[in-house]
């Protein structure tokens, strides 16, 4: 086999997605040999843990992962499973692209744009005080003696850092893909003005980073105006650079730019390791019903084969979602249709045959 990857089918829809995806994946034929290993409630009934250690020994043994959506329980004194998964493998970049597709209706068709989210800092960076506890006391009181500020009694904390060498990382990330994917503008989302010595050092350091780049274009919106941008013209961006929060936000909206959370893929990529999941989350209304859609965790395996360096079959598979997409007969009812999960991969997968099989 000439690739090993990691496969976690995760919770809620993930099982039933993961399957899909790797149907159409083995039509592709690259040779991958996968390693199923679980994590989430799947795993916590089995080996007691969220994040079982055999499950990131197999990532790291292999580097990459095709992973679905994985729930967090609460009062399992996790905060979050796929935080803790980006931040231990230090997967510092998430790309997610948001493309209008062929056959699916939306407001404004021309949409092509790319998520470049900063991962692992942030107000997700998990710093975090509750409310009445003796350590959130202790902050109150410091931060009274440091600069005067007065919080609440009842208030609980949650800490934003953004550090210029996280920072430096993710923009450099950025530019590197835009320069490699032909993209030609990058748009950084802040509230610099308000957060001076967070989002504020996240805009200097990243406009000292952009002077690398002279070839790729630059510029800096505010992020409430950035998703009143979005609303009514998202066709103007390219590559959107944003801090952790704001990338999350922003993901999810332009999902619902291109036709809902069902399409969109992703990648988390660090130096050594990436983790490819589709943005939508365990989606637990639908789970266990076939009627998940199948194509944004499709959509991540083919981002994950172009990491591979299987351009050709990445591109085949794109080729035959959007083929597909634009014939319309099968398709999930979240796109209006009638088709389950399988029946929509296997319709993608004899796509990916047939197109393998046609003469170029
Ligand atoms: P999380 O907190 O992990 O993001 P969530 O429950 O807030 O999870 P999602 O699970 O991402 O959000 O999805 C929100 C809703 O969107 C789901 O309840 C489901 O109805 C719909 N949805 C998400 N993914 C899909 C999919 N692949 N196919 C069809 N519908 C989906």
């Amino acid at each position: 086999m000439a690739h090993r990857v990691t496969l976690i089918p995760g919770d809620g829809i993930g099982p039933e997605v993961a399957a899909a995806a790797r149907l159409v994946l083995d039509a592709a034929d690259v040779g991958i040999e996968w390693i199923e290993r679980h994590a989430g409630t799947a795993a916590l009934d089995d080996h007691g843990e969220l994040m079982p250690e055999e499950t990131l020994r197999a990532i790291r043994d292999s580097r990459v992962a095709l992973k679905g959506p994985i729930t967090t329980p609460v009062g399992t004194g996790f905060r979050s499973v796929n935080v803790a998964l980006r931040q231990g493998l230090d997967l510092f970049g998430a790309v997610r692209p948001a493309r209008a597709l062929p056959g699916v209706p939306i407001r404004h068709p021309s949409v092509d744009l790319v998520v470049v989210r900063e991962n692992t800092e942030d107000l997700y960076a998990g710093i975090e005080f509750e409310r009445g506890s003796s350590e959130a006391a202790a902050l109150r009181e410091e931060l009274r003696t440091l600069g005067g500020y007065e919080l609440r009694e009842d208030a609980g904390i949650t800490v934003k850092p953004i550090s210029v060498s996280g920072t430096r990382r993710i923009v450099r990330f950025a530019f590197e893909y835009a320069r490699a994917n032909g993209r030609k503008q990058i748009t950084v989302g802040h509230k610099a003005p308000v957060m001076r010595y967070s989002d504020g050092l996240f805009l200097r350091t990243a406009q000292q980073e952009s002077r690398a780049y002279p070839d790729i274009g630059w510029d800096e919106v505010q992020i409430d105006h950035l998703t009143s941008r979005l609303a009514s013209r998202p066709a103007e961006f390219d590559v959107l650079l944003l801090p952790n929060l704001y990338g999350d936000i922003i993901s999810d909206l332009c999902a619902g730019l291109v036709g809902g959370l069902g399409l969109i893929p992703g990648a988390n990529i660090g130096w050594e390791y990436a983790v490819f999941e589709p943005v939508h989350g365990s989606a637990p209304d639908i789970a266990g019903q076939g009627k998940a859609n199948p194509i944004a965790m499709i959509l991540s395996g083919a981002m994950m084969l172009r990491h591979l360096g299987q351009q050709t079959a990445a591109e085949n598979v794109g080729w035959a979602v959007d083929e597909v997409l634009a014939r319309g007969e099968i398709r999930t009812p979240d796109l209006g249709g009638s088709s389950t999960t399988m029946q929509v991969a296997e319709e993608v997968a004899t796509q990916v045959t047939a197109w393998e099989h046609s003469p170029s």
